[in-house]
C-alpha cells in the first residue's frame, strides 16, 4: 500500500542553520508517529514542509500521493505549535468557524465532546485556562476528520488526565485509519501512544523504532537499589551472584529483570543483611532522549547523515 506519507531526502537551510539534513520517513496509513528531539532539533521545520508553509531545499514531501500544496485540505488536519484563535470567540464558535471551512466536517458538538470540552465550549476562548484552550484547538484540527493529522505539540499545557484523554481520542483515531505525525516533549505521551519515534537531532533522524525496541537498544539496564541499614560492606561478598556494587550505603544490582527482585532479597536476608527500602527502575524513554539526542559527539551516534549543499 501507498505509505499515508513520504518524506525523502528533505533538506531544509535557514543560511548557515541546517534544519534539516536530508530526512527519509515513511509513514504507513494509521501509523502514529512521533517526533521526539531537543530544542532545535528540526521538529517545527519538518511538520511545516508537511503542512506546505516551508518549503525544502531539496527532497520531496508527498500525503496520500500529494505533494503539501495540492493536497486536498478535507484529508490534513494541522495544529501548530502556535495558534491563537479570536479570544472573543466561544470554543464551540472557533470549532464551528473551521467545521464551515469544510464540505463534510463532523457534528461540532462531537468534536467538543471528543477533547474534552462540551461543558465548557460556550466560555469565550480568551477566559480559558491555556489546557483549554489548547483541546479547543486540537479540535480545530479533527474537524474535517482528516486521513493525515499534524500536531506540533498538542498537549502542552494540558493537565494529566486531560492529556490521558487526548491520547485515548488519537489511539483511537490511529486505530480508525488516520494517521498521525505529531512532535512532543512528553516522553510519557511519546510512550504511551506512538507506533513508532523518532529522534531526530541537528537535522537527522538518529534513531527510529517502536517505543520498546529503542528503549531496549539506548535505554541502559533496569537497575534495583537496596538501602542497606548500617554498614554492611564487610560481609556482602564479592560473589554476590548478580551484576552488583555497594555505593552510599546502598546495594546497586543493574539488569535485573523484575522478576529476580525477591531472589535478591531472599539473598540478602540469607546473609542477615537488613535493608531499609527497594526501588526498582526500568528504562523508559526518557532515558533513550538523554542517551541519543544529547549525545555531545556526534560520531557516537548510531546513525550520522552528511549534509550536502543543496542544489
Ligand atoms: P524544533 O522544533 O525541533 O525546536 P525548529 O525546526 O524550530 O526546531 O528549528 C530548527 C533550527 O532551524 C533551529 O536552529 C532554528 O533556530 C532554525 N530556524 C527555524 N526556523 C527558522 C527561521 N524562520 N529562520 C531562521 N532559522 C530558523
Amino acid at each position: 500500500m501507498e505509505p499515508a506519507v513520504a518524506i525523502e531526502g528533505v533538506q531544509k537551510r535557514y543560511g548557515e542553520t541546517v534544519a534539516l539534513a536530508g530526512l527519509d520517513l515513511e509513514l504507513a496509513v494509521g501509523e502514529i508517529f512521533t517526533l521526539i528531539g531537543p530544542n532545535g532539533a528540526g521538529k517545527t521545520t519538518l511538520v511545516r514542509t508537511l503542512t506546505g508553509t516551508v518549503q525544502p531545499d531539496a527532497g520531496r514531501v508527498s500525503i496520500g500521493g500529494a505533494i503539501p500544496g495540492a493536497i486536498d485540505r478535507e484529508r490534513l488536519g494541522v495544529l501548530p505549535q502556535a495558534f491563537s484563535p479570536p479570544g472573543r470567540l466561544t470554543g464551540r464558535e472557533i470549532v464551528a468557524y473551521y467545521a464551515g471551512l469544510y464540505d463534510d466536517p463532523l457534528p461540532v458538538d462531537d468534536v467538543l465532546a471528543a477533547v474534552g470540552m462540551a461543558e465548557d465550549a460556550d466560555r469565550w476562548y480568551d477566559h480559558l485556562s491555556g489546557g483549554q484552550q489548547r483541546r479547543i484547538c486540537v479540535g480545530t484540527a479533527l474537524v474535517n476528520d482528516p486521513d493525515v493529522l499534524v500536531l506540533d505539540e498538542p498537549t502542552t499545557g494540558i493537565d494529566p488526565a486531560g492529556a490521558q484523554q487526548l491520547w485515548t481520542l488519537l489511539r483511537e483515531l490511529g486505530d480508525g485509519g488516520t494517521t498521525i505525525l505529531m512532535t512532543t516533549h512528553d516522553m510519557t505521551e511519546a510512550g504511551a501512544i506512538s507506533d513508532r519515534v523518532g529522534i531526530l537531532a541537528d537535522g537527522s533522524l538518529v534513531a527510529t523504532g517502536t517505543p520498546a525496541a529503542l528503549i531496549g537498544d539506548y535505554g541502559g539496564a533496569s537497575r534495583l537499589v537496596v538501602d542497606l541499614r548500617g554498614d554492611p560492606s564487610d560481609h556482602l561478598p564479592a560473589e554476590f551472584p548478580w551484576d552488583s556494587h555497594y555505593e552510599d550505603g546502598s546495594l546497586h544490582v543493574t539488569d535485573l529483570p523484575a522478576e529476580r527482585i525477591s531472589a535478591v532479597l531472599a539473598e540478602l536476608d540469607d546473609r542477615g543483611i537488613e535493608y531499609t527500602s527497594v526501588a526498582w527502575t526500568e528504562p523508559t524513554l526518557r532515558d533513550v532522549f538523554l542517551a541519543v539526542a544529547d549525545w555531545e559527539d556526534e560520531q557516537r551516534r548510531p546513525t550520522r547523515s552528511t549534509v550536502p549543499e543543496a542544489s
